[in-house]
């Protein structure tokens, strides 16, 4: 891979600007990541030739379109190897997907005095949906804790089930930290109890193959825009005798079978969760940047970014006044970091008028930074288009950081 990376840089057309008059130097993937050419030619493409509100024209452009859109949903399906393109809900994003479950499966499942359980590494967006249906239904939160090198704290899991609960929710990969969780192991030890579990892929597709009937998951969500897609748009994945039990999350166009004053009735899956007139363009553009990843080849990804992210972590701790955050045994491309009297903020505005973009603060993760007693972590994380060299530079820019601090 490493000999393609010339040619695969050429492929993201914002890879070649300029910051400041500097070569770009992008380490914020895992805020979100660049578009290869196909994904913005596809946006352009069908803007510019096919537009027209898909599933309910006669003309052309309407089922031009909806046919596309469907067919996506089927490389989607295919992509992470679900039995049924009915369990393919296109979302907003990962907190969209996340809520929807929170709300619909809560209204049916969850009473008074329920747990749910999620990990003390997740990122808010599967935190507050949990507390906002803990307080709706007077329901209780419970958390797996992590130990201080970031890997989760599974052995614990067993105490922490009760008869009560009735939802395990976990992140695949830590935002964070880079922690790769064994999530196998936990869909295994919840599905003893018959507990349902759903795994926040936001971190994990775009870099780990996912196999969800392999997973055994109940629920898979991630976000269009980490995995080199467009943004506003994400994608559910749940059991279909699951969701086939779920009321609506909302209303509106489309999710109804017949509306009349009297009674409405609603349609099927996957419909019946995607009301009003959803986001298909991106759709149809997101199942390009699937293909992309696909042909440039997800085993070779992950094998590429695991060598840059020990590449990185090796180099970073030749710096003694840089302490990492997070050295789980098994990791993915987030390399998070704080300095000895210098706070990640500066180090931030610092390295970006060098070109260098990474991202400081709590990665929406306060809870991770409470754990460590810090305000925040600086965090450089990698895709399969990032080089040594970017490294190289990185690891320049620190050392100037520090000079310059004194
Ligand atoms: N979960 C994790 C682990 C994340 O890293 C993120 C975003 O950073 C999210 C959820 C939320 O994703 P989105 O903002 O795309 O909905």
């Amino acid at each position: 891979m490493k000999n393609d990376i010339t040619k695969i840089r050429m492929d993201f057309p914002i890879l070649s600007e300029k910051i400041y008059g500097k070569p770009l130097v992008y380490f914020d993937n895992a805020a979100t990541t660049q578009k290869p050419r196909i994904v913005i030619d596809t946006i352009n493409e069908y803007y510019s030739k096919y537009n027209a509100n898909i599933h309910r024209g006669v003309h052309f452009l309407s089922n031009f379109t909806t046919t596309a859109t469907e067919n996506a949903r089927e490389t989607i399906r295919k992509f992470i190897n679900a039995g049924s393109h009915d369990e393919i809900i296109f979302t907003r994003g990962t907190t969209e997907a996340i809520n929807l479950v929170a709300f619909s499966f809560g209204e049916a499942f969850i009473s008074e005095g329920d747990e749910i359980i999620v990990s003390e590494m997740e990122h808010h967006s599967n935190i507050v949906p949990w507390q906002m249906l803990c307080e709706r239904k007077k329901a209780v939160l419970k958390v797996i804790p992590f130990d201080d090198n970031g890997n989760l704290e599974t052995e614990k899991l067993n105490n922490l089930i009760s008869d009560r609960t009735k939802l395990i929710s976990v992140t695949q990969v830590s935002n964070a930290l880079g922690t790769i969780n064994p999530v196998e192991d936990i869909i295994k030890t919840a599905h003893l109890k018959n507990i349902p579990v759903l795994i926040d892929g936001a971190q994990a597709a775009q870099h780990i193959k996912v196999d969800v009937q392999k997973l055994n998951c109940d629920f898979y969500v991630f976000s269009g825009h980490k995995i080199y897609g467009p943004t506003g748009i994400g994608v559910l994945y749940g059991k279909k005798e699951l969701l086939n039990q779920m009321p609506p999350y909302q209303g509106g166009g489309e999710m109804i079978s017949k509306v009349t004053f009297a009674k409405t009735t609603f349609n099927e899956l996957p419909f019946k969760f995607e009301a009003g007139t959803p986001n298909y363009i991106d759709t149809i553009a997101l199942a390009k940047a699937i293909e992309y990843i696909e042909n440039t080849g997800l085993d070779k990804i992950e094998k590429y970014e695991s060598e840059l992210l020990e590449y990185a972590t090796t180099k970073i701790k030749t710096l003694d006044w840089i302490k990492i955050t997070g050295e789980a045994k098994h990791k993915s491309s987030v390399l998070s970091f704080v300095m000895d009297g210098i706070h990640p903020s500066d180090a931030g505005v610092l390295l970006d008028q060098m070109g260098i973009a990474i991202r400081t603060g709590t990665h929406c993760a306060e809870p991770v930074m409470q754990h460590f007693g810090i305000t925040g972590t600086a965090r450089a994380s990698f895709a399969f288009y990032n080089t040594f060299e970017e490294v190289d530079k990185l690891i320049e820019g620190l050392k100037r950081v520090k000079q310059m601090f004194g």
